[in-house]
């Protein structure tokens, strides 16, 4: 399985940045990084100047859209938009769509389902809280977001288009990174629950870690079990600094 290195821009970057950023990074790949894929999730306004200016070095993905063909539902965007854009991923579950924006567990398996339906490689994002996680509900809170975002899938699903980003909600964007040791326990239980819902297909789902990921910490985390890449968010959004994490 190829390690995903991919980039979560948030509500950053207008058109002419997300394409002068695009560009930097494309030019910054000509020699690829082995074994390695890019991923950049810009905001949907940049999404299809940051796909053309790839240069076939990088896939797009969109941080959010609806889970209906079209109609009337002000302000959301479709999937169908998406793709024209040359979004390939959407990401979903994002630990700031769930609690800035209230996103229950329900929509977000609808939104899984419908992506997978409609041809997406599809992102989903778990993480604890701080409460929860002192409260020791670590295990409980992964459990319930993976199965049930994830129990409508297939193993064939599992193994080709699913991945999952293991984000622990107190490490992102607060420069707070998660140890090893937590990053280990947290995947293991990842690729348990995984193994429960799709057997051995279980093991072709790329696992990644996100949460204040840097060029300094990079290498030491890839080097984690089960973690098959990272996403990354602050560190993303300078040329540099990710191109730094994609060679790390
Ligand atoms: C993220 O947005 O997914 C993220 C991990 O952000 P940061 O790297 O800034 O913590």
């Amino acid at each position: 399985m190829k390690t995903i290195m991919a980039a979560n821009w948030k509500m950053n970057k207008t058109r002419s940045q997300g394409e002068a950023l695009a560009s930097e990074v494309a030019a910054g790949l000509e020699k690829r990084p082995e074994g390695r894929d890019v991923l950049i999730f810009p905001p949907a306004t940049a999404l299809n100047i940051v796909s053309q200016s790839s240069m076939g070095r990088f896939e797009t993905g969109v941080q959010n859209f609806y889970p209906e063909e079209n109609g009337a539902y002000t302000g959301e965007i479709s999937a169908s938009m998406v793709h024209e854009c040359g979004a390939t991923w959407v990401l979903v579950g994002h630990s700031e769509r769930r609690h800035i924006f209230n996103e229950p567990d329900e929509l977000i398996a609808r939104k899984v389902n419908f992506a997978v339906e409609h041809g997406f490689k599809t992102m989903l994002c778990v993480g604890e809280t701080l409460e929860e996680r002192e409260a020791g509900d670590l295990r409980k809170v992964l459990t319930r977001q993976l199965t049930s975002a994830l129990s409508g899938q297939s193993p064939e699903a599992a193994s080709s288009v699913l991945a999952v980003a293991y984000e622990p909600v107190w490490a992102i964007g607060t420069g707070k990174t998660a140890t090893p040791a937590d990053i280990a326990e947290a995947h293991g239980l990842i690729r348990d629950v995984l193994r429960a819902l799709f057997g051995s297909a279980c093991e072709e789902l790329p696992i990644l870690y996100g949460g204040s990921v840097k060029p300094s910490n990079t290498a030491e985390i890839l080097g984690v079990d089960n973690v098959n890449g990272v996403l990354v968010g602050g560190a993303s959004l300078e040329a540099k600094s990710f191109l730094d994490i994609v060679f790390a």
